[in-house]
């Protein structure tokens, strides 16, 4: 049975908010006993106090994480032990699934359908998959002469430091937790100060599954303190991100200014969405054009921010884009029909409604959207927007909103489609409509993007790569591809 606004906020009312530190398979405050409000988007109430972790609460959880690896409790235990506790691990994020659903709503803002279908249903599909994966991948012997033996191995990197975003909090822990777990390796986990909740209670669902105390910590607070102490520690061995590309150019400055640790890199996004002439749907295209801007409330990396539409179609196609859009309305996200929810605070909505600003000023024809909307609520909603008449110099096409925010875009050619999807430093995704295979081909190839789709927006599964090109970052989530950011290499020669 489905459950009502009112059963969800019936279940608010009673549920557990844990804010502290999860070090060494437990809860506890920060070292400074400092805390922060964890302050929903929903309503603006404050939801509970979060440990503020600093450097002394990154000094405990490395050295806990480093012991632990070099015991080999869980670095050294058969791939197929760990499989089954990663399983377990999976079948607990799927058991909780209304409670992580709930948090994750209430504390980032997204709608509550989405919270449960789409995130926990990721969030557990990626622990699952990484850990089915970790008794299938074969080491290799190289092609040695006869009286010699050459291995090639991977072995767990060690302390893995791993800092995510707030946009989807489950989901981007779990791409990094799965391989980085399921390799064998220690993890501290530094969720973002404005969504904590999830990650914190993740570690105690991992506990109970069997991950030894130790293997995998939570340290919430604010990333100039406590990520920033984990990202110049001279004893963790690999630092994963997702989040800003500015805050992606900061941490390999902090890699190089330590100990060199491995730095991978899950940056920002201003994604194409080229729609030709000869689309196979343009009703589809218009739905997933809407959907790619609009979903996550736009809070998503691979937003489809800028719609490139072949200007003999774009009289035809735009309109089609607008009514497709205005059914995209913000509601309450606790309200299961609701598929707009909150902007994450004040501050991501002001950009947002700064970049509306921008978008005005610049020119740019405003042909839906472009308000702040419920303030009786208390929480921070946004209508969807969409700009036309936009040129690929203009600011709102050139910057990451992470907002509902739409920009179109007139082309001509395939060339100057290809040529405007290419002017950007991100290089994260895009997307091709078109009929024809080798145009569809030949686009895809020439777009400098880490995921293309055609003829869809955002396909893809765990066996897909995910990462991105140029300022998107380096290195790829997903995949069996995403365990060589958890592994080193190395080769061992016998003379026989
Ligand atoms: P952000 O860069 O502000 O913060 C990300 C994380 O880094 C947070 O946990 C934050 O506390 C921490 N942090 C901030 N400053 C730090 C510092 N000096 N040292 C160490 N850690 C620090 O990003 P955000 O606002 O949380 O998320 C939005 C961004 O994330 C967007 O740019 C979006 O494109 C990107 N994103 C990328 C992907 C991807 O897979 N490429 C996925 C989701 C989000």
């Amino acid at each position: 049975m489905s459950l009502t606004r009112s059963d969800w906020e019936q279940r608010a009312t009673t549920l557990v908010i844990e804010g502290g530190a999860f070090i060494d398979g437990a809860l506890r405050p920060a070292v400074s006993g400092a805390t922060f409000d964890c302050i929903s988007p929903v309503d603006g109430r404050v939801l509970g106090q979060v440990a503020s972790c600093d450097q002394a609460d990154a000094e405990a959880a490395v050295q806990v994480a480093r012991a632990r690896f070099e015991s080999g409790v869980w670095s050294r235990l058969a791939p197929v032990k760990r499989k089954q506790v990663m399983i377990r691990f999976a079948d607990l994020i799927e058991a909780h699934r209304e409670e992580l659903a709930l948090l994750e709503t209430l504390d980032m803002g997204k709608p509550i359908t989405d919270a449960l279908k789409v995130d926990v249903t990721a969030a557990a599909r990626a622990i699952r998959w990484s850990g089915e994966a970790i008794d299938k991948i074969y080491d290799e012997v190289a092609a040695t002469p006869h009286d010699e033996l050459g291995l090639v191995t991977r072995e767990p990197i060690g302390v893995v430091a791993a800092i995510v975003p707030w946009n989807f909090p489950m989901i981007m822990s779990c791409w990094k937790l799965g391989p980085a777990l399921a390799a064998g390796n220690s993890v501290i986990l530094k969720p973002s100060e404005k969504s904590p909740l999830t990650g914190i209670r993740l570690a105690a669902l991992a506990l109970e599954a069997g991950i030894p105390a130790g293997v995998f910590n939570v340290l919430p607070g604010f990333g100039h303190t406590v990520g920033k102490a984990l990202a110049l520690h001279m004893d963790v061995d690999c630092l994963v991100f997702t989040g800003s590309t500015k805050v992606a150019k900061q941490l390999m400055i902090y890699a190089g200014e330590s100990n060199m640790k491995r730095v991978w890199l899950e940056a920002g996004g201003k994604s194409p969405n080229i729609v030709f002439a000869d689309a196979p749907d343009l009703a589809a295209a218009a739905e997933a054009a809407a959907s790619a801007i609009a979903y996550n409330q736009g809070e998503v990396c691979t937003a489809g921010s800028r719609l490139l539409v072949e200007r003999s179609i774009k009289d035809q196609f735009v309109p089609m884009v607008v009514e497709a859009l205005k059914q995209w309305r913000p509601g309450h996200p606790l309200d299961p029909q609701t598929r707009v929810g909150a902007i994450v605070d004040q501050q991501q909505l002001g950009n947002v409604l700064g970049f509306i600003e921008a978008g005005r000023a610049e020119g740019a024809q405003l042909l839906v959207g472009g308000q702040r909307v419920m303030q009786d609520t208390g929480g921070t909603y946004v209508e969807p927007t969409l700009f036309d008449g936009v040129s690929n110099a203009m600011k709102i096409a050139r910057e990451e909103i992470f907002g509902p925010v739409l920009s179109v875009i007139a082309f001509d050619t395939p060339e100057e489609a290809v040529q405007i999807a290419n002017d950007t430093p991100y290089g994260l995704a895009a997307a091709v409509w078109t009929s024809n295979l080798s145009k569809a081909h030949l686009t895809a190839k020439a777009l400098r993007a880490g995921s293309v789709w055609v003829n869809q927006y955002d396909g893809g599964d765990m066996t897909a790569p995910f990462g991105g090109f140029k300022q998107s970052g380096n290195g790829r989530d997903k995949s069996l591809h995403a365990f060589d950011k958890y592994t080193e290499l190395k080769a061992t020669w016998i003379k026989l």
